[in-house]
C-alpha cells in the first residue's frame, strides 16, 4: 500500500502454526483494492514461516529449490486482486518480454480451447456459487494431464517470481523432489498453509465489489483482468480496506480451527 499519510496498526493473529504479531502502516487516504495484495502476502509468508519452523522441529524441511518447476504444470488459482496485479506486472515489462509472455498465454489458451478446458474454466470462474470439489478436481486433473508449462515459466525459471501468486508461494513439499514429477501418481508431503491468501483476497473482493468472482485460473488471468478492468477502478479508504481484509483472515482462521486444522475455503 502506498500513500503519503499512514496509520500504524498493531495486529496479532492466532494461526494453527502459532501467533503472528506484526505492525503495518496503512495509508489513510483512498487506495485501490489491489494495494492490499503485498500486505496480505506478507501475512501469508509470516504464517508460513511459523509452519516451516513447526515442521522443522519434527525433522522435516522443504525440499523445494530454485530451478525446480515441477509444480508449475498445475492449475494455479488467483484472486481477482492478484489477477489485476499480475496484469499490471506484465504491462510494466519491456515490450519484448511482454510479447513473449502474451504469446505464451495465447498458446496456452489455444491448447485449452482445443481440449474444451478453457470453456470449463471460464464457467467455473463465472459461477455464482462455489463449485463442488468433484468438479474442481476433475478440471484440475484434465489440466495437469496436459503438462502445460505456466506461461510465466522460461527455461524452468519463474519470470514473475517476486510477484508470483499466493498459491505458488504456499505450495511447499518435504518429500523428495523427484516425486513431484508426476503429482497424480506420487503422494507428496506438503507443508500446510495456515492462511490461504488467495481465498482471503477472493472473499474480500466479493465483499467489496458485491460480485461472485472468487478465484480465477492463472491461464485466464490476463483476459479476465482486461475484461473486468473497470471493477478495479474502485478505491476505498486504506483503514477500511485493511479492516475488511483482516476480517476475512479472521474468518478463514476461525473456520480452519473449527475444521480441526484443515484449511478453510478454496
Ligand atoms: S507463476 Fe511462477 S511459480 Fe507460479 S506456476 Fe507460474 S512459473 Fe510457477
Amino acid at each position: 500500500m502506498t500513500s503519503q499519510v499512514s496509520e500504524r496498526f498493531e495486529i496479532a493473529l492466532n494461526t494453527s502454526a502459532g501467533q503472528i504479531t506484526t505492525a503495518v502502516d496503512v495509508p489513510t487516504g483512498f487506495v485501490p483494492i489491489t494495494s492490499i495484495v503485498p500486505l496480505m502476502r506478507r501475512l501469508g509468508e509470516e504464517a508460513q514461516a511459523l509452519e516451516i519452523a513447526r515442521v522443522g522441529e519434527q525433522g522435516r524441511a522443504p525440499s523445494c529449490q530454485k530451478g525446480c518447476a515441477a509444480c508449475c504444470r498445475m492449475l494455479v488459482p488467483l484472486s481477482a486482486p492478484e489477477a489485476f496485479a499480475v496484469r499490471e506486472w506484465v504491462r510494466s515489462r519491456p515490450a519484448e518480454q511482454q510479447a513473449r509472455i502474451v504469446a505464451r498465454f495465447t498458446e496456452t489458451k489455444v491448447r485449452l480451447l482445443s481440449k474444451g478446458i478453457w470453456q470449463q474454466l471460464s464457467e467455473l470462474c463465472g459461477a455464482s456459487e462455489p463449485c463442488s470439489d468433484e468438479i474442481v478436481d476433475e478440471v484440475n486433473h484434465r489440466y495437469y494431464a496436459l503438462r502445460l508449462a505456466c506461461p510465466f515459466l522460461e527455461e524452468e525459471n519463474c519470470t514473475i517470481y517476486d510477484e508470483r501468486p499466493a498459491a505458488c508461494r504456499e505450495l511447499l513439499v518435504t518429500s523428495p523432489a523427484d516425486r513431484c514429477e508426476d503429482l497424480l501418481a506420487n503422494p507428496v508431503d506438503t507443508i500446510a498453509s495456515p492462511i490461504r491468501i488467495s481465498t482471503v483476497l477472493g472473499l474480500l473482493w466479493q465483499d467489496v465489489t458485491s460480485t461472485s468472482t472468487r478465484l480465477i485460473p492463472l491461464p485466464l488471468a490476463l483476459d479476465w483482468a482486461e475484461a473486468h478492468a473497470r471493477e478495479n477502478d474502485r478505491t476505498l479508504k486504506g483503514p477500511q480496506l485493511f479492516d475488511q481484509a483482516l476480517d476475512k483472515v479472521w474468518r478463514f482462521l476461525s473456520q480452519s480451527f473449527s475444521d480441526g486444522g484443515r484449511t478453510a475455503g478454496g
